[in-house]
């Protein structure tokens, strides 16, 4: 059976209340019921104490029983409900009352006070007057506590103020359950409702409900951060798509447009043409391996594999495998680091050597001919610090905030420059990995400076 959560919870504190309020109505009846029995019972004794009192008072004076002795009481007995007998010393009967006379009026009463078993008994009190028995009297009743009318009505009254607190109680959690559960329902009402609709795709919707409940807070909160790791999720996924397919189209153009004038026998087919051609593949190779790169960081795939690392090294091998392209360009790449200094950081090699690879790929890329590119590494007690600096074309000063995002290349004239977009991005995703950070300095037409900071030996 489908509940809701507000009709459950109502129903949970709703029954406990029952429970607890019927269980401490019947102790309270009871309690009271005892309390007020034994009251009666005190009464009753006190009661017998004075009948004999009087009776032996009534011997002091005649000195003898007589069918009149203390017959006024008979009145006072027939008004409270017993039923009196008056014995001499032998046990003979002076007068006696007849318990018929009290039958009925007792039934009455037990019908009302409930708790009498209406078998009727008799006590025997005996007279003593001058240290012996004189008579005896017997007492007979039809229930073992007397009740009058008002006392019978003041239990039902008590009774039923008591069964009244019950029920003012019970309508009184009622109510307060209805409140206190719309505090619990609705934020999960609402929590549920969005989770549905991120469920559906609507990753733009969220929860601007608060609430104090702890638990429920967290469900807030997350649920908000799960739609906004959704959305950004589906906005990457959709850009990337629409990125790559512009960058695909471009060598693919080109490639088209050239085979097909070659088919057509517009261009010759030489060795130069396919050649060139050819590099547009690998251009296009190159791209799809970017891209597979840049996967691994976004999605955070991307598994470190933490070692000592010495950015001296690093950097010295680096600069090795770009010397070529360097004196192809006549660009002198120049390596300059602080005599005596510490260079380990703890990191991944791989991938901080894929950080400076496209660094100073970049410098001497953006670097024309006859250029200078400069590294320089120093080292404080906290950071390793490299600095990758050309005096190439520089980056335009409306382009600089936008650089490290994914495929972007500037204005359309740098575009002519091979290139992809993606190397700053990936450069400063693997950076922030390992707690680094990069900043950019440039000047157009005047140079590029990349500072790069990297922790010391500390545990990323
Ligand atoms: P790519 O180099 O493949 O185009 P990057 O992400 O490495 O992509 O760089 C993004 C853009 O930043 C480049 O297209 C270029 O416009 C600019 N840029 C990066 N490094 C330099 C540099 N050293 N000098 C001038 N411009 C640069």
């Amino acid at each position: 059976m489908k509940q809701s959560i507000r009709k459950r919870l109502s129903i949970i504190i709703i029954f406990c209340s029952v429970v607890g309020v019927t269980l401490s109505v019947l102790v309270v009846n009871i309690t009271i019921n005892n309390t007020f029995n034994k009251y009666m019972q005190d009464i009753q004794s006190k009661r017998n104490i004075r009948l004999v009192e009087y009776f032996q008072q009534i011997y002091k004076r005649d000195g003898t029983w007589n069918s009149n002795s203390g017959e006024e009481m008979m009145h006072e007995a027939l008004m409270s409900n017993y039923c009196l007998s008056l014995l001499d010393q032998k046990g003979k009967v002076v007068w006696q009352m007849n318990p018929n006379d009290i039958r009925y009026k007792s039934h009455m009463m037990m019908m009302n006070s409930n708790n009498n078993e209406g078998v009727y008994t008799t006590s025997k009190f005996a007279l003593n007057v001058d240290g012996r028995i004189v008579g005896y009297i017997l007492v007979g009743q039809y229930s073992p506590v007397l009740l009058s009318k008002e006392d019978v009505n003041f239990k039902v009254e008590i009774n039923k103020s008591i069964a009244l607190s019950g029920l003012l109680t019970i309508v009184i959690v009622a109510a307060i359950s209805i409140i206190l559960s719309k505090q619990f329902s609705e934020p999960i009402k609402a929590v549920s409702k969005t989770s549905v609709n991120l469920s559906k795709g609507d990753y733009e919707s969220r929860l601007k409900i608060n609430s104090n409940i702890q638990e429920i807070k967290n469900l807030i909160v997350s649920i908000n951060s799960l739609g906004e790791k959704l959305n950004s999720q589906d906005l990457l996924r959709k850009r990337l798509i629409s990125d790559i397919s512009h960058e695909i189209r471009t060598p693919l153009n080109i490639l088209q447009n050239n085979l097909e004038a070659m088919i057509d026998g517009i261009v010759p087919v030489t060795p130069e043409k396919l050649n060139s051609l050819n590099e547009e593949v690998i251009r296009f190779g190159k791209l799809l391996n970017n891209l597979n790169t840049l996967k691994q960081v976004e999605s955070e795939e991307m598994i470190l594999n933490m070692g000592l690392v010495n950015i001296e090294e690093l950097i010295f091998s680096v600069i090795s495998d770009f010397s070529i392209a360097a004196t192809e360009k006549n660009i002198e790449l120049l390596f300059e680091k602080e005599e005596n200094s510490d260079f380990n950081v703890i990191g991944d090699y791989d991938k901080l050597k894929q950080v400076f690879i496209n660094l100073i790929s970049n410098a001497i890329k953006f670097t024309k001919f006859n250029g200078i590119v400069r590294v320089k590494i120093s080292s404080s007690n906290n950071y390793v610090s490299i600095s990758i600096q050309d005096n190439g074309i520089g980056i335009k000063k409306e382009d600089l905030p936008f650089i490290f995002e994914r495929m972007y290349r500037g204005d359309k004239s740098r575009q002519a420059i091979e290139g992809s977009g993606i190397g700053l991005t990936i450069a400063k995703k693997i950076l922030t990995l390992h707690s680094g950070t990069i900043d950019v300095e440039s000047k157009e037409n005047k140079g590029t400076t990349f500072l790069v900071h990297l922790n010391k030996d500390e545990e990323k």
